[in-house]
């Protein structure tokens, strides 16, 4: 099987967000699609491990901000290489907020959809969310912020990071290198978390 094969599939970038019990946080996630119009749906997934999947499910709310090619490398290691755990990733973000009072972005997205969980389906690392888009607006002109767009000209080249170690597996999501000749079938990526299928060897 080429897995690369996945890498044609479009996928677009957006900050996932929601709040419970006054905590708010948002992660960003590249599955996000329209899947019916009457009623108006969007199915997502979001990775078990971030601290919104826990939010989205108790909550049962989620906001969507539609990143604009604008957006630059650091919002993705802000909202995507950390943990809200430890943080409070909206200090210092100029956000606004949805009629559910969720925090949408008000810079580098192009959009927001404001949702509510009708459905949710256990998908193994990831909880797919089945939600009702009941508010959007659209926030700027500029294009939507693709996958591609985002590994072509977002993502830091390499070599630009000159003290990356130079053997190992590279994370082709976010540059991260793991030092050593095999790299655990169930690897995740301590910084995006992304999985071992994501590697490519190096050096
Ligand atoms: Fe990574």
């Amino acid at each position: 099987m080429n897995q690369n094969a996945l890498f044609k599939l479009s996928y677009g970038l957006f900050m996932a967000a929601s709040k419970a019990d006054a905590k708010m946080n948002g992660c960003i996630i590249n599955t996000v699609t329209q899947i019916t119009s009457n009623p108006l749906q969007v199915a997502m997934t979001v990775n078990k491990q971030n601290l919104t999947c826990d939010l989205i499910k108790q909550s049962g709310m989620v906001s969507v901000s539609i990143l604009s090619e604008k957006a630059p490398f650091s919002l993705f290691q802000h909202f995507g290489f950390q943990s809200g755990r430890d943080t409070d990733k909206f200090v210092g973000v100029p956000f606004g907020m949805t009629k559910q009072e969720l925090p949408y972005l008000k810079e580098n997205a192009t959009a927001y959809l404001d949702c509510k969980v009708v459905n949710s389906v256990d998908v193994g690392t990831h909880i797919m969310f089945i939600a009702e888009v009941v508010d959007a607006e659209v926030l700027s002109d500029d294009n939507p912020m693709t996958y591609a767009y985002y590994h072509a000209n977002v993502k830091p080249k390499p070599a630009a990071d000159a003290n990356a170690p130079k053997k190992g597996w590279r994370c082709k999501i976010c540059g991260y290198v793991y030092e050593g000749e095999e790299l655990p079938a169930d690897f995740v990526c301590p910084l995006c978390k992304h999985g071992a299928e994501d590697f490519e060897k190096i050096g």
